[in-house]
């Protein structure tokens, strides 16, 4: 996000420095990797409309970077009606293509998965390259003038007057007309007693790499549960999702079952009784995988209670936070979003911080 926010300033002509607590492209926060799901499939349409113009945004992306950042495999979301239906009732007050299929019709589609309930079919969504994305927007704002300063962590920031002051950990401050946070995991901690933030609750989550049986087509893929299915914490339905990846596996996930972390503290390997229960899930869903994952991965989710996010401003801080294991696909939107509130933009209904 703050890459995203970091090019938009950049070609605007602002003069911007990006300040990383890591390298660039580190694997510690929540944009490594090489696979997220790019949809359009909400059961909201205000989702739906900002999955749209964040969808235009990501073309201008990839036009300005030359490189191809999303890859349209098709998305389906299948299972309990109640969410299902409500996806599909969205995408079509919003004008979005679609298509409803049986469940056996959408086995026949994609042989190496089952299908349940109702099921919905988007063509536009995908997967997108997540570390690909990000080196792009840093590389892209670099050739607008931006200074990118990595292993930079901040200590603290505060309000001075219109402005701000930004203080390096073991450095001295320095003022700046504005200052955008987005510290994903590490957001609460630099937001306290800055700007009134929701809770945002870091998870550390678990998705986990699966080997195709034989050669298959596979889309991104949500599969709902009903209110009594869930697995994760949160009131949400989502009983997995995945998607295909670059290198020929399936990456797939539960969603918002991680356990909660300090993300400062050392990374820990991840949870083997989460994984029994993915690799069960695989077994029962995924006929055309082999169920004993090639290797997991870890990741972070900072959590809004709502799961909506915060893209707001007060005074000189521009916050972007709280994106709930959802805000991939967004990034170009919220990139700009963050620099029209630089420059003095209101922050959208929905989306703000409290006050
Ligand atoms: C397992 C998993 C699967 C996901 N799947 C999807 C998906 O399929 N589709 C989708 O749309 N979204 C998905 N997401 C969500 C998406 O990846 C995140 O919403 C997004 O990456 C958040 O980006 P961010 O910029 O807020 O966080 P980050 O990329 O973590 O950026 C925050 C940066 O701030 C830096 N920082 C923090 N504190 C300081 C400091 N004090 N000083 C300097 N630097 C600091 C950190 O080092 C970090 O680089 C998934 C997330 C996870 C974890």
């Amino acid at each position: 996000m703050g890459a995203a926010a970091a090019w938009f300033l950049g070609q605007r002509g602002h003069r911007v420095t990006v300040h990383e607590q890591f390298a660039r492209g580190h694997d510690r926060g929540s944009s490594h990797g090489n696979a997220r799901i790019f949809r359009l499939a909400y059961p909201d349409r205000t989702w739906v409309d900002t999955a749209v113009a964040s969808f235009a945004l990501w073309h201008d992306l990839q036009e300005a970077s030359g490189r191809t950042l999303i890859d349209h495999v098709g998305g389906v979301d299948h299972g309990a009606p109640e969410h299902v239906g409500a996806i599909a009732d969205a995408l079509a007050a919003a004008g979005v293509r679609h298509e409803r299929l049986q469940p056996d019709e959408a086995g026949e589609r994609w042989p190496g998965m089952r299908f349940d309930g109702q099921v919905v079919v988007q063509p536009d969504a995908g997967t997108t390259d997540a570390a690909g994305t990000v080196a792009a927007l840093l590389d892209l704002a670099e050739e607008h003038g931006v200074e990118i300063r990595e292993h930079a962590p901040v200590d603290h920031v505060e309000v001075a007057g219109d402005g701000a002051i930004v203080h390096p950990r073991g450095g001295s401050g320095h003022h700046v007309d504005r200052v955008v946070v987005t510290a994903g995991a590490w957001a609460a901690g630099l937001l306290r007693g800055v700007v009134a933030a929701p809770p945002l609750e870091v998870t550390m989550e678990q998705p986990a790499l699966f080997a195709p049986r034989r050669a298959l087509d596979w889309p991104a893929f949500i599969h709902y549960g009903s209110g009594l299915d869930k697995v994760g914490g949160l009131d949400d339905p989502i009983l997995g999702y995945g998607l295909p990846t670059p290198d020929g596996l399936v990456k797939l996930g539960e969603h918002h079952t991680g356990r909660r972390i300090d993300p400062d503290d050392p990374p820990v390997d991840h949870d083997p009784a989460r994984l029994d229960r993915v690799r069960d899930y695989v077994a029962t869903w995924f006929p055309g995988l082999d169920p004993d994952p090639v290797r997991v991965e870890t990741c972070l989710y900072t959590t809004t209670p709502t799961t909506d996010f915060v893209v707001d401003r007060v005074g000189p801080v521009v916050v972007g936070a709280g994106f709930s294991g959802h805000g991939f696909k967004f990034v170009p939107w919220v990139g700009r979003e963050l620099a029209d509130l630089v420059e003095g933009a209101t922050g959208r209904p929905g989306f703000g911080l409290a006050r």
